[in-house]
């Protein structure tokens, strides 16, 4: 599974970032059902469950929505892991980021992968039941425009060009326009609290202490990390980079 792509940077002020994220959410609530269907349609992906996309080989990180880590945590407590994509560090020296991701195997395969299949898979995540099987998102071109595009790996897997019937191509688009808002809302609600945050704290995000604490992170330090969750609130964890198998 991918990790998301839509990482503003930092230079942007967290009320630019947040204008940003609300505009595309608007156009992609805007995006014609027809043009989206047709879209589906003319992709024609089908999954040969080869199980690929659920190792780290393939896709850096599962990405998981407030419910899904709630979910993960009621069957494994251990199994979530702050994403490995972080937002500002501060003057103190430590990482936020917008939400958990999935643990995996010492061998780069989901902890809920057993023997190439998905051991939940009628409990899998969000971002499972909509990405791969449909390969579009929303991801930004080198111009910055942002549209459906298809997730790489073309051609690496499954097969494409095949008939999808009227019905699953509407709840496909449905389904994948609600993963991707759900998605963007929580974006959205990780930067207002961590705004609100800096506010309240009179913190400021200081390029320097980033790079500095990326580069002891890359070089086996354990950080600190702060992960956004459901309620608005900041979870503490210490990490290595072995938690990303690194
Ligand atoms: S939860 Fe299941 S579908 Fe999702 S990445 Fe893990 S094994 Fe794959
Ligand atoms: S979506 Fe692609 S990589 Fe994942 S199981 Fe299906 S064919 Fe394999």
């Amino acid at each position: 599974m991918p990790g998301k792509p839509t990482e503003l940077r930092v230079t942007f002020t967290f009320d630019e970032q947040i204008a940003a994220l609300e505009a595309e959410r608007e156009r992609l609530l805007r995006f014609p059902e027809e043009e989206f269907i047709a879209i589906i349609r003319e992709v024609g992906f089908s999954c040969d469950c080869c199980g690929r996309c659920c190792t780290r080989e393939f896709n850096d990180h599962v990405f998981l929505l407030g419910e899904d880590t709630d979910t993960v945590r009621s069957l494994l407590p251990d199994a979530v892991i702050p994403r490995p994509r972080s937002t500002p560090a501060i003057r103190r020296g430590r990482f936020y980021v917008s939400g958990y991701a999935l643990r995996t195997k010492p061998d780069g395969s989901c902890i809920f992968l057993e023997d190439g299949r998905c051991s939940i898979y009628d409990r899998r995540f969000a971002i499972c039941r909509v990405y791969p099987p449909y390969m579009l998102h929303r991801e930004a071109d080198e111009t910055g425009a942002v549209d459906w595009r298809q997730i790489g790996g073309l051609n690496q897997h499954g097969s494409y060009n095949n008939p999808i019937d009227d019905a699953e191509c509407v709840r496909i688009a449905r389904e994948t326009r609600a993963y991707e808002a759900a998605f963007l809302e929580q974006e959205i609600r990780f930067r207002q609290a961590l705004r609100d945050l800096f506010d309240r704290e009179g913190l400021r995000y200081v390029r320097r202490t980033y790079d500095l604490l990326m580069r002891d992170f890359r070089k086996g330090a354990e950080v600190e990390v702060r992960v956004f969750h459901r309620g608005g609130r900041f979870e503490p964890h210490r990490v290595t980079r072995d938690v990303y198998g690194q």
